[in-house]
């Protein structure tokens, strides 16, 4: 087996009694899929991660395989190991499950913070460049009070300098090993303070607010809002587009779905339709699907006289694939003759039936080069074509 770099650990052996009825926490349904799935394809995911070993409770074996489902499968998920009676002791032996493979790096985090992100793991695993552990932190806001007796203020404590910890906790596999090793017995709140002990050198890096520790019953409604939050993120994207076909010999030609008569026709490979073509590398170009040709080579001949509703059809569909939507198109045609402005309606209306959009969504312009060049020669038509289209923020 080749070395692993950086294995991510996952606690996941807490009994979770603070957060009420129900199970464990970290197995508990959270919009549709299990907290600890969530937690482990987060790391699953990041291309940075080799491996990740997950610490169960003894009694959790059936929990575990039912709330992981696929991702048992996933290449990188090493067999759990059973954790121990505090959070320290699973740390610990799940340090230990690994201490053959050796790994360069190891990353702690709690299974119980879903909405750990790829960035915050990038900055972890990088800060250990330059110290021996690194963890994700916020820098506290709030003024602090120290209570005295009777629920009296006793002391405003300086906020200065005071972080937050939070998970992941990344170190050098070897030293947190060693430094676990000797704390054994020892009761400390988390692994950055079992580095601490031993004397190492332990960076804090900044985490994310949404990095929330589902602890009490409450924070799940609390989850459950930042995931509808999440869920309904979208980015914008532009994709243009553009295309010349020359006449030839004939009596219509196509553009945007509809035939209008003409004393000449579009050559081309399929059926020349300059409008839709441009509108496809427009849609394609937002998505970063390369262009027409790489889904449709001029070069293979099943495409001879295709009609173009389907290469629209294809960006359409793998728009859908990303989970997008179009938002808006804007087709302008360029030509002398035939005149467009009697049939923009029929190609808005033919457009917005392939994209499955509402036909305000769509818009055809035309213009003229005032006989200029070669489509004022009307030698043929150009079209140029631009696209928006909405997709859910990937992290
Ligand atoms: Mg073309």
């Amino acid at each position: 087996m080749s070395k692993l770099n950086t294995i991510a650990v996952i606690v996941a052996a807490g009994r979770g009694s603070r957060a009420g009825a129900g199970g464990p926490k970290q197995y508990r349904d959270l919009g549709g899929r299990a907290v600890i799935a969530r937690t482990a394809e987060a790391f699953l995911n990041h291309p940075d991660i080799d491996g990740v070993r997950i610490i169960i409770h003894r009694d959790d074996r059936a929990e575990y395989d039912a709330a992981m489902g696929d991702l048992l499968k996933h290449r990188k998920i090493l067999d759990p190991v059973t954790g121990g009676a505090e959070r320290q002791d699973s740390v610990r032996l799940g340090l230990e499950s690994l201490a053959e493979e050796n790994p360069v790096r190891v990353l702690i985090h709690d299974a119980a913070r879903p909405f750990i992100d790829e960035k915050t793991i990038t900055r972890i695993i990088n800060a250990l460049d330059t110290a021996d552990g690194a963890i994700a932190a916020l820098p506290v806001y709030d003024t602090l009070k120290r209570e005295g007796a009777e629920k009296k203020i006793a002391a405003t404590v300086p906020r200065e300098a005071l972080w937050r910890a939070q998970t992941p906790q990344g170190f050098h596999f070897d030293k947190i090993l060693a430094a676990h090793r000797d704390a054994e017995g020892e009761t400390l709140t988390d692994d950055a303070a079992v580095a601490e002990a031993a004397g190492l050198s332990v960076t804090l890096v900044p985490g994310s607010p949404d990095n929330m520790k589902l602890t009490q019953a409450e924070d799940f409604g609390m989850a459950e809002t930042l995931l509808g939050r999440k869920d309904r993120e979208m980015e914008y994207r532009t994709g243009h587009g553009f295309d010349v076909h020359a006449f030839e010999e004939g009596d219509a030609v196509m553009i945007c779905g509809v035939e209008i008569p003409h004393e000449k026709k579009l050559k081309g490979h399929s059926d020349a339709d300059v409008g839709m073509h441009a509108l496809t590398d427009a849609i394609l170009g937002a998505i970063g699907e390369g262009d027409i040709g790489d889904h449709f080579p001029p070069s293979d001949p099943q495409w001879k006289g295709a009609p173009s509703h389907v290469f629209l059809e294809k960006a359409r569909d793998l728009v859908r694939q990303q989970k997008g939507k179009i938002t808006h198109c804007d087709v302008t045609l360029i030509c002398e003759a035939p005149k467009i402005g009697p049939h923009r309606r029929a190609m808005r209306a033919a457009l917005a039936l392939i994209l499955d959009i509402d036909e305000r969504r769509v818009s055809v312009k035309a213009t003229t080069t005032e006989q200029l060049g070669f489509t004022g020669r009307r030698e043929g038509i150009a079209a140029m074509a631009t696209a928006a289209v909405a997709l859910p923020v990937s992290e």
